[in-house]
């Protein structure tokens, strides 16, 4: 398949930069990264011509990709540097993934759906997007690979997974949607071995985060 990315798709993340800095995202290496990820081909080709607006759009297997203001404000919320380790709960259509690439980070990021784990993961190599993809559930996140600076839910959780915190490095940040239908985002920060800290940012509308794995 042929993946372009043209001048006209340039001009329109432009201006979605531009429209996510009037919305409040401030992070520069956070504009960078939307300015360069060609989130156009990360939509199924109906939606391709909507790619650039800031709305949330079905990636199949009943599930969606992040708004892009969204994904701005989780990952600016992270504070991912450079070169540090984040672990992503929810691969999906791997366009949040490619954000925190294309900021530096070390990627590692599990999806419980195989067919969308098989998509994302085959679109990120062909994009030359550098990370470490796991078919798996995320509510036990990856002990081998702990502990992480950061970690980033991009599904609704009915309660935040004791495994994840644990896997947390103190000092570091976890950015989670905690609720059922509708949830508050909140970012949560490990202040020593046992204490964290809760911030509750904003309202958000994730797709629910569910247990294993699905498909085929
Ligand atoms: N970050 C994604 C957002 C996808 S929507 C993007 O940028 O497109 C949320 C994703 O979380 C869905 O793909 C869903 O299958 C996945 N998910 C839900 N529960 C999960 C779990 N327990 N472990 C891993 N992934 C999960």
């Amino acid at each position: 398949m042929v993946r372009n990315d043209s001048f006209r798709h340039i001009g329109m993340r432009n201006r979605l930069v531009q429209e996510l800095k009037q919305k409040n995202i401030v992070d520069p290496n956070v504009l960078v990264a939307i300015g360069k990820v060609p989130r156009h081909l990360f939509l199924e080709s109906g939606f391709i011509k909507f790619a650039y607006q800031d709305k949330a759009f079905p990636i199949g297997a009943g599930q969606t990709i992040s708004q892009p203001y969204t994904v701005a404000l989780q990952s600016q919320l992270l504070q991912a540097q450079a070169g540090e380790k984040v672990l992503e709960v929810g691969t999906g259509s791997g366009y949040q993934a490619a954000v925190l690439i294309e900021m530096g980070v070390k990627l590692f990021s599990i999806e419980r759906q195989s067919e969308l784990y098989q998509r994302s993961t085959r679109l990120l190599r062909e994009l030359g997007y550098q990370g470490r993809f796991y078919l798996g559930d995320g509510y036990e996140g990856l002990p081998a690979q702990a502990p992480f600076d950061k970690i980033i839910i991009t599904a609704g959780a009915p309660f935040v997974p004791k495994s994840l915190l644990m896997q947390l490095k103190v000092g570091g940040i976890m950015v989670i949607p905690l609720g059922d239908t509708r949830q508050v985002l909140m970012r949560i920060t490990r202040i020593n071995e046992e204490e964290f800290e809760q911030e509750e940012i904003e309202e958000c509308a994730f797709v629910p985060m569910l247990n294993g794995i699905a498909g085929k």
